[in-house]
């Protein structure tokens, strides 16, 4: 078998054994595979595999891509987006998961044609490297977007800390969940804040344990480009 085949048999087996042990359905769980260290090419092949849904974290690696693989794939931009970039990527992504401040919603409302489905970053390590919004001042921020009618709140999102201690993670996307359960009772209209992207390579079965409905997974997925499989 094709390692590319193996590592994504293997994600897909940890992904029903996790949420067999929370008693979730496997059919809530989106998997993204991030493409932003691989190939156009890999890219491709990892399309082939039958994963749809892409993510890139540079404006210069979704158009590469994009211009290789124009159809067929749901593309997901995962990272931080300087407000100058916004109208070169806007109109070509399906989701933003990297929603974390109004200066960027304002140039999204200016740029973009139709609304954006968007998860807005929350940093509840706190952890200075990590961008996102405090825990306390997401539900304000969200309130503020009201009027921007080109921007739907459908989520949140966030990067657990680089350790290995378990309890440590669990803990900040349980609070991410908590924090996604009392936004979604506010039952806003622009923000219905029903999907939590949260997990990555090291800790996506933690994070489908605590209510994942989308994991961003790299490594383990795409592999690199230094191991030469295909
Ligand atoms: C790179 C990246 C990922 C994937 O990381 P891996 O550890 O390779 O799985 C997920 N989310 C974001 C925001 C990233 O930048």
């Amino acid at each position: 078998m094709l390692p590319l085949q193996q590592r994504i048999n293997t994600i897909e087996e940890t992904i029903c054994q996790a949420c067999e042990r929370v008693g979730r359905n496997r059919d809530e769980v989106t998997v993204i595979a991030v493409t932003k260290q691989v190939s156009e090419e890999r890219t491709q092949n990892v399309l082939d595999q039958g994963i749809i849904h892409l993510g890139e974290n540079r404006p210069e690696g979704l158009l590469a891509k994009q211009h290789e693989i124009p159809q067929g794939a749901v593309w997901h931009f995962i990272g931080n987006v300087q407000s100058r970039k916004v109208k070169e990527i806007i109109e070509r992504i399906d989701y933003l998961h990297s929603l974390d401040r109004l200066s960027l919603a304002k140039e999204i409302q200016k740029r973009a044609v139709e609304p954006v489905d968007c998860f807005v970053q929350v940093n509840v390590s706190g952890e200075d490297s990590k961008s996102g919004l405090s825990p306390a001042e997401t539900q304000s921020f969200i309130e503020s977007l009201s009027g921007y009618d080109k921007i739907r709140v459908i989520g949140l999102m966030t990067m657990a800390p680089l350790t290995e201690d378990q309890d440590t993670i669990r803990k900040v996307f349980r609070e991410l969940r908590e924090l996604r359960d009392q936004l979604a009772a506010e039952k806003m209209q622009h923000a219905p804040v029903t999907k939590l992207s949260m997990g990555m390579s090291n800790d996506y079965s933690i994070a489908i344990e605590e209510g994942a409905t989308h994991v961003r997974i790299g490594t383990a997925l795409v592999g690199s480009e230094s191991e030469g499989d295909e």
